[in-house]
């Protein structure tokens, strides 16, 4: 755990994934990105899925940023991408800081793709539904050109769009949409990154201020491997796009310190970066456990 501005931040692991290599690293050839990660037979890595938490304590406000790939899989779907949700992750760790499910007052929704945001919502009544949100006493905040998107994908991705897993939170009540490209800050000590490069209006919170920030970095830099600016997934709708939001956050990162929580590294769950933003170097890894 570490603690930024006003708020206790950890890091939670909920589970694993394997995706295709290839598609995790675009354009960089195998020879260069196997020897640093976990490749199967079938060529897919292995990636966890990772949610933060994040409590102010005083004001009583409790923050998930994404819930993973939650449980609503079939066999073959499973199969496919190795998935490994783990269903108590995020309430245990809720439980051993005193808290339930119940207690959490917000859940920021980075984006809609199913590795994500699968564990927004449960079946209430075996497979195939109905859905129902699993944290129903919180506000979950997308922002509304994502959610959008996410009704009407291009034909690239709309394969990473499940609308099981948030079609109930509109009929449920529960959505805060986050407008605009400059949107206001949602709580005291955090500030919306807006990012389109991965995904249109990906919603990236930084906690903190100053030289004391952390920013949980989404699918701009899904792990440790993927900082070096040209290393992007072909997953991308926009990698030229995703280029220069890396290379404005790393320059953050060498000017004012910024640390980054990471969203799909097995081992790593955050990092603090030197060097410069063509030749960054991680300087030391995060305690978020
Ligand atoms: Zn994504």
């Amino acid at each position: 755990m570490i603690t930024v501005d006003r708020y206790e931040i950890r890091s939670i692991v909920t589970g694993h994934i394997r995706l295709d290599g290839g598609a995790m690293f675009g354009v960089v050839p195998k020879v260069l990105w196997a020897p640093k990660t976990d490749v199967d037979d079938a060529n897919r890595i292995l990636l966890a899925t990772r949610t933060l938490i994040a409590v102010d304590r005083s004001a009583k406000r409790v923050i998930l940023v994404d819930t993973g790939a939650g449980t609503k899989w079939t066999p073959e779907k499973a199969q496919r991408y190795a998935i490994r949700h783990d269903g108590e992750a995020i309430d245990s760790a809720l439980s051993g800081m005193g808290m339930n499910r119940e207690a959490v007052t917000d859940v920021v929704v980075t984006h809609l793709h199913f590795d994500h945001n699968g564990g927004l919502t449960d079946w209430t009544n075996g497979p195939n539904g109905p859905a129902a949100p699993r944290y129903p006493n919180a506000r979950h905040w997308i922002h509304k050109r994502h959610w959008a998107h996410a009704h009407n994908p291009t034909t690239k991705d709309r394969g990473s769009f499940i609308p099981a897993d948030y079609a109930c939170l509109e009929e449920a009540g529960v959505l805060q949409f986050v407008e605009g490209d400059a949107p206001p800050d949602p709580w005291p000590g955090v500030a919306w990154f807006i990012s389109h490069g991965h995904t249109p209006y990906q919603i990236l919170p930084v906690f903190g201020e100053g030289s004391q920030k952390l920013m949980f970095v989404g699918d701009v830099i899904p792990t440790s491997i993927h900082l070096p600016l040209a290393w992007v997934m072909a997953y991308d709708v926009e990698p030229l796009v995703t280029i220069a939001e890396k290379r404005r956050i790393l320059e953050d990162c060498r000017r004012d310190g910024l640390k980054l929580a990471l969203p799909h590294d097995p081992q790593v769950a955050g990092v603090t970066v030197g060097g410069t933003a063509d030749r960054p170097a991680i300087t030391a890894r995060l305690d978020l456990a």
